[in-house]
């Protein structure tokens, strides 16, 4: 095999290559079913036991309560833009919205579609470069549910504590930071993640939704669009992504096997620590873009002196197997995504690299 490069892309994310070493072992035989995971039945006993082993391996790391069900859908955290204002936000209702982002302004958009949206809070103006405090919000008591980007992906921010909404359900986009830290499940109305991030392959989204809400879709709501639809039919309504579940299977047995959420959170502040430390220490050249407590810890994003400086960093770390260090296009610069597969010594050597550019380049 060729060697494996440092993978440090914003989307789809880096996985572990123990995951992948086993999924590829079980490609065409897998267990005692005589064939792959990608041709049993979704309604076999087989099938049945994946699913159900994922989402109990969901509910035991990120500690989610019985108020709350797991549910697998497609078409990404974007279709989730679209459903959750389709399913939660009655005729005349109106939702709030925090900015903090490109993906919470596509939010917007969709919720806008055929209904009324309320920004309590945006920090476009100062180029999403910060989480707005919570004491400024202007938010609605009265609103359908508050929606956050838990994590920027393109800016590199995140929420480092999570606001008091009331009998306002809080929903938020987790796409790029579940699994990373442990977090109070019972807080939130919905939670909404694409899996290519931290969870596993593109394909499926994991949805987790207070069952009470299921009640608030109104007949309008197509069948098919619907959370009860799925919820009812343990996600078995059409036929789920039943591979790439599996896979998100074996990644949650990967994270079990590291210490669950808490050893996450460890590993990702100590890659976050060693990151933002080489950063800091040399701030004349590597310009941190974002301050204090809105720094991302899954997408740490910089500026060099230059574009053309930027050009051959990148250039130059692509020779020597870091790759997707690229900016995304919206703002430039550098951007290091380091998701849960990315391990500290991956950012060990990428930090003696940044050193090393920057005696040579000051
Ligand atoms: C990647 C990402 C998305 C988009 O996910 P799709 O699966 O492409 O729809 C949305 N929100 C956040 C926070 C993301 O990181």
């Amino acid at each position: 095999m060729k060697r494996r490069k440092h993978n440090f892309g914003a989307g789809p994310g880096a996985l572990p290559l123990e995951v992948l070493e086993k999924a590829r072992d079980e490609i065409p035989l897998f267990g005692e079913t005589g064939m792959s995971v990608m041709e049993l039945s979704h309604r076999g006993g087989d099938y049945a036991a994946i699913h159900e082993k994922t989402t109990a391996l969901l509910v035991e790391l990120l500690g989610i309560p019985s108020s709350h069900k797991v549910i697998y859908l497609q078409g990404g955290a974007s279709l989730q833009f679209a459903m959750v204002p389709m399913n939660f936000r009655k005729e005349g209702e109106s939702a709030d919205y925090v900015v903090t982002g490109t993906w919470s302004k596509k939010a917007v958009k969709e919720g806008q579609v055929a209904g009324k949206v309320h920004v309590a809070a945006s920090s476009e103006g100062e180029k999403f470069t910060r989480i707005p405090e919570e004491s400024t919000w202007d938010k609605d008591p009265n609103a359908a549910y508050l929606h956050i980007t838990s994590n920027n992906t393109i800016t590199g921010t995140q929420f480092s504590s999570f606001p008091e909404t009331g009998n306002v359900p809080l929903v938020a986009d987790m796409s790029s930071d579940i699994l990373s830290k442990r977090i109070d499940v019972s807080k939130f109305g919905l939670i909404y993640a694409g899996a290519q991030k931290n969870l596993g392959p593109a394909g499926v989204t994991v949805v987790i939704v207070r069952e009470d809400l299921l009640e608030r879709a109104g007949p309008e709501v197509p069948i098919i669009l619907s959370y009860k639809t799925h919820a009812k039919n343990d996600s078995l309504y059409n036929t789920p992504p039943t591979f790439t579940i599996h896979m998100v299977g074996l990644v949650l047995d990967w994270v079990k096997g590291l210490g669950g959420l808490e050893g996450m959170e460890k590993r990702n502040q100590e890659k976050a620590d060693l990151l933002y430390g080489a950063i800091d220490k040399n701030p004349d050249f590597f310009r941190s873009t974002v301050g204090g407590s809105s720094r991302s810890r899954m997408n740490i994003t910089y500026r060099l002196p230059s574009e053309d400086l930027e050009k051959r960093f990148i250039e130059e770390g692509s020779k020597v197997g870091f790759v997707g260090l690229k900016g995304h296009r919206f703002v430039g610069g550098i951007r290091i995504s380091a998701y849960n597969a990315t391990g500290p010594d991956s950012i060990r050597a990428f930090v003696r690299f940044m050193e090393e550019f920057a005696s040579k380049n000051e």
